[in-house]
């Protein structure tokens, strides 16, 4: 069973094809919007995608010495996203799976970051920190749906730091250059620390980083604002693995790349006697072939999306999902 999967909710438009034997991915090809000014706008990131869609897929089918014909389902995300680059990225599939005739399946993004991570490392029932650029949640499998156990109330924590490197004259995105930096801090800025039961927020910490700016070195201040929030998130993790139970912790998203953050979630799942796994950076990101897998396994399991029940989910919600597979 060959899948080829389309990712486009946001910056990266990714075809990945993948197989049930080894090896998993047979290809995983991405191509990143990059807004020359300002944050990503989403007509603009929508018509790049609609731009390279078809070489993103020729190239990934080179990378797997393969035709179209040989692809047995075709998997896209559904959502949740930015609603003009899910309509482009799923035209083209629909497109391709009425011209090759093979049924279609609507993954959603946060659960194929899951399961991505579940595939290609030996996390077998973790719970996820997920945190992109767009999105930031805790989620877990309990009573057979992905629930999320806290989340961001405002922003992404990717989108804090790239507003954050954005005012300061950083290029997009902005996390790894924040990440850099943050290594020569050595002066801690007290900054909010708003978490609200399960869940966090980033909007306060950005303005008042911010305000900070004239009185603190570039390095302090980077190096303050990475600690906060990542103790923040670090720190719901901890009570969802507590709650749940559960021995694994998976890192996945963008903002997972950080090391600082993969040692503070790896410290403490290691007090915790937990395991903690980390994807290569080709898979934290958004990326093809983690849609291309949650496709593979959903249509194993059953799940097909007609063409005329395709359409996006620009809110989709990573608890409306019953998870068959996994029951
Ligand atoms: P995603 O939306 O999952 O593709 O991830 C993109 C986000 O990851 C952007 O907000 C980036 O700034 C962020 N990011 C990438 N690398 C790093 C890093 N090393 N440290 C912090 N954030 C990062
Ligand atoms: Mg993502």
């Amino acid at each position: 069973m060959i899948c080829l999967g389309i990712e486009g909710t946001a910056h990266t438009v990714g075809v990945g094809i993948v197989q049930d034997s080894a090896p998993v991915i047979l290809a995983n090809v991405s191509c990143m919007y990059a807004p020359v000014s300002g944050g990503i706008h989403p007509r603009d990131a929508a018509n790049h995608h609609a731009g390279v869609v078809v070489d993103v897929l020729r190239q990934a089918l080179d990378e797997a010495q393969m035709d179209v014909e040989d692809i047995d389902v075709i998997g896209f995300s559904m959502g949740p996203g930015l609603g003009p680059c899910l309509r482009t990225v799923a035209t083209a599939a629909r497109s391709l799976a009425l011209y090759t005739r093979k049924p279609l399946v609507g993954v959603n993004h946060c659960i194929a970051h899951l399961e991505i991570g579940r595939k290609m490392t030996e996390a077998r029932d973790p719970v996820l920190l997920y945190v992109s650029g767009g999105n930031t949640q805790v989620i877990a499998f309990l009573n057979g749906r992905y629930r999320v156990f806290g989340e961001t109330l405002d922003i992404g924590i990717g989108n804090c730091l790239d507003k954050f490197g954005r005012e300061l004259g950083m290029p997009f995105p902005a996390g790894p250059a924040i990440e850099r930096k943050a290594r020569n801090g050595r002066c801690y800025l007290p900054l909010p620390y708003p978490v609200k039961g399960m869940d966090v927020a980033f909007s306060g910490i950005l303005t008042a980083a911010l305000a900070k700016r004239e009185e603190a070195s570039l390095p302090d201040l980077c190096f303050s604002l990475q600690e906060t929030c990542f103790a923040m998130l670090t720190e719901v993790t901890e009570r969802a693995v507590a709650h749940t139970g559960k021995s694994e912790v998976l890192l996945g998203g963008g903002v997972a790349a950080n090391r600082r953050l993969q040692d503070m979630v790896a410290s403490m799942a290691a007090a915790r006697g937990a395991a903690s796994f980390c994807p290569p950076r080709s898979l934290l990101v958004d990326n093809g072939a983690m849609i291309a897998w949650t496709a593979l396994l959903m249509h194993r399991h059953g799940l097909t999306t007609p063409v005329e029940e395709s359409h996006i989910r620009q809110n989709f919600r990573t608890d409306e999902v019953a998870v068959t597979w996994r029951s």
